[in-house]
């Protein structure tokens, strides 16, 4: 699938993410040409909800892990907050991958 669009001159200073329902499949970074698209998705290991920080937007339960992991899936399914869809690959065990297009 081929998309083209053409964004405002102002939009060249922020991120910009192409989402597939809730989930990332493309980004082009603030000020940057370059388009990175998905090519392997989330293996859903829950890796990334484990030893979330303080100011984490729900609450930290005993072991570190987000409170909303669940056998290693999250809870919100679709409503899990945007800084975690596009968050992903923060995390060096993250096994998601992105080419340059
Ligand atoms: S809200 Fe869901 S995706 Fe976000 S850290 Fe918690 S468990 Fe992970
Ligand atoms: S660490 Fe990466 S592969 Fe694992 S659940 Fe999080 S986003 Fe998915």
């Amino acid at each position: 699938m081929k998309i083209t669009i053409d964004l405002p001159k102002w939009a060249e200073e922020r991120d910009i993410f192409i989402m597939a329902g809730m989930e990332l499949v493309a980004v082009k970074r603030a000020y940057s040409n370059d388009v990175y698209v998905k090519d392997v998705r989330c293996q859903k290991c829950g890796k990334c909800c484990e030893d979330v920080p303080e100011n984490h937007f729900y609450e930290k339960g005993i072991d570190g892990h987000c409170i909303k992991l669940e056998n290693g899936r999250c809870v919100e399914r679709e409503y899990k907050p945007f800084a975690c869809c596009v968050g992903e690959k923060t995390i060096k065990e993250c096994l998601i991958t992105y080419r340059k297009q």
